[in-house]
């Protein structure tokens, strides 16, 4: 699975500009990985056949994998209008693997070869049909190419236990504040900083073929509630040994320097 020394890192930002701070996010895979990091626009343009394809994508039934069926025009017609939309979609969930599809017929010819890392983020929540009979809400689909949401980051790992008892008595805002932050919310200052963690993930599925660690304290922990998540972003060590050891490997043979 071990790509060649080359490798350039695309990141098409989220058509919501303002979830990230973009320069930071390529300053730090430059940093780590030692490769060229571009940040493209949005890979998504607004025109009827992917307005009809995004239609085709959603997720009505979160139970049931995803329908082979015609989208209605008035879902196309939305969608049309969620590809002008230059922030978050709010509450529709997506089949991850159909727009990864549709996200690798975007991508120049010439582009889609292990050479290249494409990291796509989309302003919407994106999911995969599970073993367990039901969709998940996934921060990132792992694949060529790489799918990332900001949404799911944030509605992906479960929130703390107290979150779910006191939803109904406090304000979103009350609840961020009385839980001290153990979660994070979309306009989150930390958002830029965790999602460097899952661009990491994104490096190690392309470059070795697995992006996840069982050390909670590493980058490459898949978290499964906020807290731990937060935990293994926010805190140092960056990375456990082993996987600071591969990628201080990997930016030496990139970069041909010793590590
Ligand atoms: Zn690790």
């Amino acid at each position: 699975m071990r790509s060649s020394k080359a490798l350039r890192i695309f990141i098409y930002r989220d058509p919501d500009p303002n979830i990230l701070k973009w320069t930071e996010l390529r300053e730090y895979l430059k940093k780590r990985v030692g490769c060229t990091v571009e940040i493209r626009e949005p890979l998504f343009k607004q025109n009827e056949s992917l307005a009809r394809a995004f239609a085709a994508a959603r997720v009505h039934d979160p139970l049931k994998p995803l329908a082979n069926r015609e989208p209605l025009p008035s879902e196309i017609q939305i969608e049309e209008k969620f590809l002008g939309a230059q922030k978050q979609i709010p509450g529709v969930l997506y089949d991850g693997l159909e727009i990864q599809r549709l996200c690798l017929g975007l991508l120049p010819v010439g582009e889609r070869t292990r050479d290249h890392l494409h990291l796509v983020f989309v302003n919407r929540l994106i999911g995969t049909y599970e073993q367990d009979g039901r969709y998940h809400i996934h921060a990132a689909v792992f694949g060529f190419p790489t799918l990332l949401s900001v949404q799911g980051v944030v509605f992906g790992p479960a929130r703390p236990k107290e979150y779910y008892t006191l939803r109904g008595q406090l304000s979103e805002e009350e609840l961020y504040e009385r839980l001290e932050r153990r979660f994070l919310v979309l306009d989150d200052p930390r958002l830029t900083e965790v999602v460097k963690g899952y661009a990491i993930q994104a490096v190690f599925y392309h470059v070795f073929g697995n992006p996840f660690c069982e050390n909670s304290q590493c980058r490459l922990y898949n978290a499964r509630w906020q807290e731990e998540l937060l935990k293994a972003q926010l805190s140092s060590p960056e990375f456990c040994e082993r996987h600071e050891q591969m990628l201080q490997e990997f930016k030496s043979e990139i970069t041909g320097t010793p590590c």
